[in-house]
């Protein structure tokens, strides 16, 4: 049987066919439906029939989904996509499907598709990371999503960022009603913040700086490559945030591998520099977590939802 993974995106959904190694059959991108619910579910039905009529065989359904269904009500919460809110998504993608639909957060996704076959396969317990637009995460043990009563396992990005702000100003509001989370300090926009503040400028279009202009917070990285001090500077004090916050998880879940996702894993230093400065922070004389970058980046969150129905014994 194959295994159908649909990420519903923002802008996008993403569907994929798995074979039972892993291996791509189908995947299409298709734009997502803008404040329509109802059309969303619309292009999710159209997407798994075409690839069960091009495949000419039907498949189990996994739906990652920004947010997560409320474990009291099984309504959605907390999605950008603010219009899947207050809908019962699993519900109704049962009914149009007619069949078992599993949904799970994108980052949970992320992090089981890691611990499946990607960077984290065999690793018995894994907590993965998304460092993008926002900061989330995911535990997988023994090979599955760890699933609490509040369904937000692994949601770090909105603990309370206790770390070095090397000087700068405390109080960054979060969109979460809270200040100084996480998210407000790792996320792009919190380095891309950070960066501002300590008088680098904006690195793309709305601010002075030595050199190019690449857009988003990897231009951050890309400045600092060339030797821009600013930059450098963020990023240095960037690693040491993103240690101190890691340290924190893993002092609860003593995790075996973290595997790293989102725009900003693809910043390379961060894999020597981390783990050189997590051990001030962790009890423990030595720390022999992994911390590594994820196996297939962008694709991960689909190929996870397809992992939703995991590998038969
Ligand atoms: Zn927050």
């Amino acid at each position: 049987m194959i295994r159908i993974g649909i990420d519903l995106g923002g802008t996008k959904i993403e569907g994929i066919a798995l074979d039972a190694a892993g291996g791509v059959l189908w995947r299409e991108r298709v734009p997502a439906p803008q404040s329509a619910y109802a059309q969303t579910l619309d292009a999710i039905a159209a997407l798994v029939q075409r690839i069960e009529s091009g495949l000419g065989e039907g498949g189990s359904v996994g739906v990652g989904t920004p947010g997560a269904a409320s474990p009291v009500s099984g309504r959605m919460r907390n999605c950008n996509s603010t219009w899947l809110n207050g809908e019962r998504l699993r519900e109704d993608l049962c009914a149009r499907l007619g069949r078992e639909v599993r949904i799970a957060n994108d980052a949970d996704c992320f992090t089981l598709s890691e611990a499946t076959d990607g960077a984290a396969a065999g690793a018995a317990t894994v907590f993965g990371v998304i460092l993008g637009t926002g900061v989330g995460g995911g535990i997988c043990v023994g090979g599955r999503l760890l699933a609490g009563p509040n369904a937000i396992a692994g949601e770090w990005g909105h603990n309370l960022f206790g770390g070095p702000r090397g000087g700068l100003a405390a109080g960054r509001a979060c969109y979460c009603g809270r200040s100084d989370c996480v998210e407000t300090w790792l996320s792009g926009a919190g380095l891309l913040r950070t960066h501002r503040e300590i008088g680098g400028g904006c690195p793309h279009e709305c601010g002075p700086t030595e050199s190019g202009q690449p857009a988003g917070a990897a231009a951050v990285a890309t400045l600092a490559a060339r030797g821009d001090p600013a930059a450098c500077a963020a990023l240095d004090l960037y690693a040491d945030q993103l240690a101190f916050a890691l340290a924190q998880v893993i002092n609860v879940l003593d995790p075996h591998v973290i595997v790293l996702g989102g725009g900003l894993s693809n910043i390379e230093r961060l894999y020597d520099e981390v783990p050189a400065r997590w051990g001030a922070q962790v009890f423990s004389d030595v720390v022999r977590t992994a911390l590594v970058p994820a196996r297939y980046g962008d694709s991960s969150g689909v190929r996870g939802a397809a992992w939703l129905f995991p590998l038969l014994p």
